[in-house]
């Protein structure tokens, strides 16, 4: 599974609406991927902050730029890889 993949299907899997197979494709990921570890626990840690105040719906703009960042560590992580033959 890849990042952007990953992202896609966060809040399902938040949300606990995943099926068990996709789900431990999700589990996988976040065994090895720290920068998705980080995003999914902070977008909990949000969704956690607007169901307190009873607006659980994650806001699409908090989506777009979680993704955005997500993608900025991805591309800077492949830089700082050695250069293929
Ligand atoms: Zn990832």
């Amino acid at each position: 599974m890849k990042c952007s993949e990953f992202l896609n299907e966060l809040t399902n899997y938040l949300d606990g609406a995943l099926d068990s197979r996709t789900k431990s494709e999700l589990d996988d990921h976040l065994a090895w991927c720290h920068n998705c570890y980080v995003v999914c626990d902070t977008t909990r840690k949000t969704i956690e902050i607007y169901r307190d105040s009873e607006l659980y719906e994650l806001p699409e703009d908090l989506r777009v730029r979680l993704r955005a960042a997500i993608m900025t560590k991805c591309s800077e992580h492949k830089k700082s890889d050695p250069p293929g033959s």
